[in-house]
Order: structure tokens, then sequence, then C-alpha cells
């Protein structure tokens, strides 16, 4: 039987202590039929059993972008961050999409943005008054830049950026562990403010040919600007497509960006239900699929960690929906 792509396994990645350890260990062949036999309640999926240990220097400045639109930026930062601030991490996501505002939306903070960055910037609010703090989880704040269909303020730039990150920095109560920037789509003034004051990237990419085309080039405008440390996540994966070669493997993505993965988030109905309702996915209980494969990118961006697309041979006619795990 042709080997297929599934999800990518990195056994480097998975902790002994993992709870997702009996899922993806990619030592063991499973079958689908032992594999569920061997799956644990997913109750005790989410009950970590360590948490994972910072590396590198805070805060961590982390840019979240992609070149191309809609591709799952602003989902990526919401489900991440409120991971981190799951994990006890101090976390601040600022939304740099200017035009196109809505992170607030996917967080159900829209209706407690009172002040935003501009109006810090010109001296009419304080930035603490700025800061929107999450209801569920205090460790994890908003800042937004401007008020929803503005433009990018003439002269608010790079500059502007890094004065707001370095007030952040000195705030009283102390500096966050973790700083996340929501790009905007494109490569024009806005792409590269956000990323200006980021030592971090986070690029996320579907697995197609628009997609991967946009993400090479910001790849190149990363490096150039002196982010070295840039890791992806391939979102809205379909291992059905991909089975039927209608969609292209994350080994493929993978190999053809060169980028360090991060993590692999399938599609999921889900993301598009949590997005309306303003309740990001990683706190749906029970957990779906795509929720945990967030919480398992903002695991490995803790940790500096990464996986690998890896291929699995597969079973003939035995191709049950386990076989997404490989095995
Ligand atoms: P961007 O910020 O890159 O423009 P968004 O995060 O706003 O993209 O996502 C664009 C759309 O795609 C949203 O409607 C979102 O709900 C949907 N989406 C993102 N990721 C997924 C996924 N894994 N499965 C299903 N829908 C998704
Ligand atoms: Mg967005």
């Amino acid at each position: 039987m042709a080997s297929l792509q599934l999800l990518p396994i990195n056994p480097s990645s998975l902790h002994t202590s993992s709870p997702l350890l009996p899922i993806l260990n990619p030592h063991k062949t499973l079958t689908p039929k032992k594999l569920k036999k061997t799956l644990p309640p997913l109750q005790s999926v989410i009950q970590w059993n360590r948490k994972p240990q910072l590396t590198g220097e805070t805060p961590r400045i982390i840019v979240i972008t992609s070149g191309k639109g809609g591709v799952g930026k602003t989902t990526t930062t919401a489900n991440v961050g409120l991971s981190l601030a799951r994990l006890n991490f101090s976390v601040v996501a600022i939304d740099a999409d200017v035009g196109l505002r809505n992170l607030d939306l996917l967080l159900g903070l829209e209706n407690r943005v009172n002040y935003t960055a501009i109006e810090v910037l010109n001296g009419d609010c304080r930035l603490d008054q700025a800061l929107v703090r999450d209801k569920r989880w205090s460790n994890f704040e908003l800042l937004c830049i401007s008020k929803p269909r503005s433009k990018l303020p003439l002269g608010f730039g790079g500059k502007a950026l890094i004065w707001l990150v370095d007030a952040l920095k000195s705030r009283p109560e102390g500096s966050p562990d973790f700083i996340l920037i929501d790009c905007p789509a494109g490569i024009d003034a806005g792409f590269i403010t956000a990323i200006t004051p980021a030592n971090e990237a986070v690029l996320v990419t579907t697995p197609d040919i628009t997609s991967l085309r946009d993400a090479d080039r910001v790849t190149g405008l990363l490096e150039c600007d002196g982010i070295k440390d840039i890791k992806m996540i391939v979102n809205r994966v379909r291992t059905d497509l991909i089975r039927g070669e209608d969609m292209m493997s994350v080994l493929d993505v993978q190999e053809m960006l060169g980028l360090a993965l991060l993590g692999v988030i399938p599609e999921d109905s889900e993301v598009i239900r949590s997005t309306n309702r303003g309740y990001p996915l990683v706190l749906n209980k029970p957990p779906t699929l795509a929720g945990l494969a967030f919480e398992q990118a903002a695991w490995r961006l803790v940790e500096q960690d990464s996986m690998k697309a890896v291929m699995v041979e597969e079973e003939p006619k035995k191709r049950g929906f386990f076989s997404f795990f490989g095995g």
C-alpha cells in the first residue's frame, strides 16, 4: 500500500508525560483497533501533569503572520494566546491588524475595548486603560491598535509599536512572559509595523499553493528584518483530501518552506462556531481535535520545540478515523 503522509509526529517533541503520547506515539505500529483501545478518555487528555519550561529571554515577542489573508492568524493568536495563559504564563495579545481588527471579536471582548494604543500614544489615556483583561483568564490581556475599520494613522509605524512593547515591559506589575502580535495580511506598511518589535515569528499557512507562495515571500522578508526564529503552523488540514491527493500533505508543505513545524491544525467546523460565539476553541469542553492541536502548538512554543512531518505506512482497508494519528 502506498504510504500516506498523515499527522506530523516528532518523537523528540513528545514529552514522556505528554497526555497525547499514547495517541501520537510513532514508534509503535498500531492498528486503528489497537489504537482505539490505548486512547485515554478525552478528559484525561487535557490533564497536563507538568508545566512546560519557558525557554528564551522574556518577554518572548512573537508576531503571528502569513502573507495571505484568511488562513488563520487571528484564530491562532486567540487560541495559542489563551493556551499560554492557561499554562499560567502572562500574555498580552496585540491586534495589529488595524484595518480589519477582529481579535477582540474572537475573544468575545469587543464590548470592553474603550481605548486603543493610538489614544495611549496621543496621551489621551494610560496604557493600562487600553489593556483589556480577559474575563476567563486574568493573565491574558488584549491591546487593540485602533478603532475598527480605521486606517493606520499617519506616523504610526514600527517605532511606535516598539515604544508600546517597551511600555508593556516596564509596567509596575512586571513584564509579560509573551507578547503576541496579530499581523495584518499582505506585506505593506501594516505588516512592516507589526514585525518590527518581534524577535520570533509564527507563520500560519494552509496547504495550498497561493498561501505557500505568500508564506515563502514573508519568510524572506522576516529574515531580512533579522527575525531568524520562524516556526510554522499548517492550518485547515483535511486528511480525507490528502489521502485522495487533492490536498498537499504537511510533509510537502514542510519541504517547500523548510521551516520548523510548530503545529498542524485540522479543519474543524468548531473553529467557525467558536469564532462566532467569541469563545476560543481551546476553552471548549470536551476539547476538539483542533483545540488540542492548538494547545500542543502552545506547549511547543513555550519550550522552543518543533515537530517533523513523517510518512506512515497505512494498513490496507483500515482507514478509520484514528488513522489520522498515524500508526
Ligand atoms: P486571518 O487572521 O489569517 O485572516 P482568521 O483567523 O480570521 O484568518 O480565519 C479566517 C476564517 O477561517 C475564519 O472564519 C475562521 O473561523 C476560519 N478558520 C480558521 N482556522 C480554521 C480551521 N482550522 N478550521 C475551520 N475553519 C477555520
Ligand atoms: Mg486576522
